[in-house]
């Protein structure tokens, strides 16, 4: 124990919201909407026995435990239950903070791999670290050192490699960004554009159709190259002093006289516009300036051709739960002539994506992948889009296990195939 204020098991400095907590009626509306509850079918990995366990700590009637810290593990951090429910749970803060407490008191979930946790968090968050590996890996595709360790099974005892491998699409060659693309036609001001760790790598040409459609809506798109991770990773983590640095340091990269940032990674754009709740002052109006590529390009008006095609659209959890951005994507895409939008029944129910929860909890995964890639495929759409690379890798993967041959593709990679034609 520490002599500092407490919330009962919690340290007051960053602990969960009580009066968010107590704003949980326990009524249940949440429950059908958590994928892990539709998985697992357990109370305790449900957001009302999670909310159940937090306020029981806070009220002090449990100390933080293994057993507690596994149940917040296994969720997703997707946020569906707070879009469900009518009483304002924040249950992302919640979690957020609570998995802080229990990461700075050393308190892990029994079974949880905290050995790829600490991997991922090490590596995929560094483009500098992650550049050498991306290049390492773009060889072994191309090499037919790809081809031979599948057909040999060697990565069949090493889950986590094997896991990583089957989720990488086949890298580009591509190039990244100009630092500056500027603005076509009528001038609407200056842009800032947010490349992504991994998103640079393994999606180059969505960043890069990005500032371009940017620069035909009348933007001078600026994107720096001193850009590092915007931490969403660490903050999803709960590793809030580590979050809080990467942040600071994020911010210092732009220049101060953008008119918006623009973020097309959901998990990105989420985390970013959350940093006046993390941070000091200066951080909110920081965040004020961040919108997602949808909101940007539906006030523009883009010369789109036509594009014959019948497309499905997956609702990113940091989008449609994190941001409350669901009509903007789909608007946007009902604008390009001859393209048939049909709804995806459950869209918005997490892929199984969730940042690296896919490598660090894949049984969960694997079946919520299983299932959102069989609801692709009965809407019988030829492409499905999504606006976050984690879901465009993990849906990506299902529709390759199940041999479904459609197109996976970010909302922006289709307005740009069309973009003056
Ligand atoms: S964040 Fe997602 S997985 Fe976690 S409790 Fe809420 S709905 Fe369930
Ligand atoms: S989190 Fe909201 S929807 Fe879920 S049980 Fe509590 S009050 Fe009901």
């Amino acid at each position: 124990m520490t002599g500092e204020p407490r919330l009962g098991a919690f340290d007051l400095k960053d602990a969960p919201s009580m009066d968010g907590l107590r704003a949980c009626v326990h009524c249940g509306i949440c429950l059908p909407q958590c994928p892990t509850y539709r998985v697992l079918g357990e109370e305790m990995d449900s957001p009302r026995g999670r909310i159940y366990l937090m306020r029981a700590a806070a009220e002090g009637r449990m100390d933080l435990t293994a057993t507690m810290a596994r149940h917040l593990d296994l969720c997703l951090g997707c946020r569906a239950c707070e879009s469900a429910c009518p009483s304002g749970v924040p249950f992302g803060h919640l979690l957020e903070a609570t998995r802080a407490q229990l990461a700075s008191r050393g308190v892990h979930g029994t079974g949880t791999d905290r050995t790829t946790l600490n991997l991922a968090l090490q590596w995929f968050p560094y483009p500098r670290r992650l550049a050498p590996m991306m290049r390492a890996l773009y060889a072994y595709q191309r090499s037919g050192l790809q081809a031979l360790v599948r057909s040999l099974g060697f990565l069949a005892s090493f889950r986590t490699l094997r896991n990583m491998e089957a989720l990488l699409p086949r890298l580009p060659a591509g190039n990244g960004v100009p630092e500056l693309t500027p603005a076509q036609g009528k001038r609407r001001g200056r842009a800032g554009l947010l490349t992504g760790c991994v998103q640079r790598f393994v999606y180059p040409e969505v960043n890069r159709d990005t500032a371009r459609l940017l620069s035909a809506a009348g933007y001078d798109v600026v994107t720096p190259r001193e850009q590092e991770c915007c931490g969403a990773l660490h903050l999803h983590a709960g590793q809030l002093t580590e979050f809080r640095q990467m942040a600071t340091k994020f911010m210092a990269a732009w220049e101060s006289d953008l008119d918006v940032i623009v973020v097309n990674a959901a998990g990105c754009g989420s985390a970013l516009k959350e940093y006046g709740h993390w941070l000091d002052d200066g951080a909110g109006s920081f965040s004020s300036k961040v919108r997602d590529i949808s909101e940007v390009l539906l006030e523009a008006d883009l010369p789109l051709g036509s594009l014959g095609e019948t497309v499905t659209y997956h609702d990113a959890c940091h989008l449609a739960h994190g941001q409350k951005i669901r009509s903007e994507p789909r608007q946007l895409l009902k604008r390009i002539p001859g393209l048939v939008l049909v709804e995806l029944p459950d869209s918005d129910l997490c892929c199984g994506s969730a940042g690296v929860y896919n490598l660090l909890e894949p049984g969960i995964a694997d079946e919520l992948g299983r299932r959102k890639v069989e609801r692709i495929r009965a809407t019988g759409a030829r492409i499905v889009v999504a606006g976050n690379p984690g879901c465009l890798m993990q849906i990506s993967r299902h529709c390759r296990a199940q041999g479904l041959e459609i197109e996976v593709a970010h909302p922006v990679s289709l307005l740009a195939r069309v973009l003056g034609r």
